[in-house]
């Protein structure tokens, strides 16, 4: 595996991230003894990096990943979220914040989190996450309760916004970087390469749309967004290659982002994409999966408030 910097945090991350949302049966449902093997077989072979949130599955998740790390909290870079609870139930009051952490330490099992991110702040007007909750978060810091603070979203240019509004140490971005969408490195990297910002990319699989799984039935990209990545994955399969891998690996090569968070419920999900981030990428595979992906290239769908939407 592969370790990168994480910024100006210094955290050493491995290129290939845990994304716990499956673990909060967000993509159907995980058996959770096969998803606490995941997380082991994960930290066995070298991911040291472990994203969840209190919202998948509505503290689910939080619940599994903390017993599947019970013993082994040293060996994971341990991040959680705070203020998105429920589809449409968000709070980014300092109070809330306050409260959020206490409640995911111990869900946890852990007195610390290394990485503390406001989730999804497209949902909510930018001045409260900008004057009430980064504010409240670096407090939390400062109490020692997580090492380094961030936001995360689906809305580039409010996530940049924000992190020029007020100085962050982290940004998750998701389904920004991938076959079918690299905006990220329009609106975010040239602003994050020049403040030392620590990049994430999430979902490389395009929330399962680049993959043998498919997309689950909540995934909100246009239906034809849906149809080039089923073309993606048949063609990789005519090829003898996962299209898993392909993505991954397209991923893996941007050169600044620091770790890309793939969901694994499963251990043979792992031990796939672990070996996918050490072998090469079939380069003319990949110009045919892009020209595939070329007529609807960085669609994206809305999400959020209004005032919040990129385009
Ligand atoms: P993803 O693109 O990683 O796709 C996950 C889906 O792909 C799951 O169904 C998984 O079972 C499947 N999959 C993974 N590897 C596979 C393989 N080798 N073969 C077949 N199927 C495979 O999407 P994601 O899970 O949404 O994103 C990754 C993580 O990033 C999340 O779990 C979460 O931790 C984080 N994330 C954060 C935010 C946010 O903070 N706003 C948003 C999205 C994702």
């Amino acid at each position: 595996m592969e370790y990168r910097t994480l910024g100006r945090t210094g955290l050493n991350v491995s290129k290939l991230g845990y994304g716990g949302s499956p673990l909060g049966d967000e993509f159907g449902t995980a058996e959770p003894w096969e998803a606490q093997r995941a997380v082991h077989c994960a930290l066995d072979l070298g991911i040291n990096y472990f994203d969840v949130a209190p919202y998948y599955g509505r503290t689910l998740a939080e619940t599994r990943l903390g017993a599947a790390l019970a013993g082994r909290r040293d060996q994971a870079i341990l991040a959680t979220k705070c203020g998105r609870y429920d589809v449409a139930g968000f709070d980014f009051s300092a109070a809330r914040i306050r409260r959020s952490i206490d409640e995911s330490l111990a869900r946890l099992r852990t007195d610390y989190l290394d990485v503390f991110l406001a989730h999804d702040i497209e949902f909510v007007h930018e001045k409260q996450i900008v004057e009430e909750a980064i504010p409240a978060m670096r407090d939390l810091q400062r109490a020692g309760k997580a090492r380094y603070i961030g936001i995360t979203g689906l809305q580039l240019k409010l996530l940049r916004r924000v992190a020029e509004a007020v100085p962050v140490d982290i940004v998750l971005s998701y389904c920004r970087y991938n076959l079918l969408m690299t905006d990220l490195d329009d609106v975010l990297i040239p602003f994050a390469k020049q403040h030392g910002i620590g990049l994430i990319n999430a979902s490389p699989l395009h929330m399962g749309i680049l993959s043998s799984s498919g997309p689950p039935p909540w995934h909100p990209a246009p239906a034809e967004v849906k149809e080039a990545g089923r073309r993606i994955v048949e063609l990789c399969a005519n090829r003898g290659v996962r299209a898993s891998d392909l993505a991954l690996q397209f991923a893996f090569a941007h050169p600044y982002v620091a770790t890309t968070l793939a969901g694994m419920p499963t251990v043979e999900q792992v031990r796939q994409n672990v070996a996918a981030a050490s072998s090469a990428m079939d380069e003319t595979l990949l110009a045919e999966a892009l020209a595939l992906a070329a007529p609807i290239k960085n669609r994206s769908w809305p999400s959020g408030l209004p005032e919040n939407q990129d385009a």
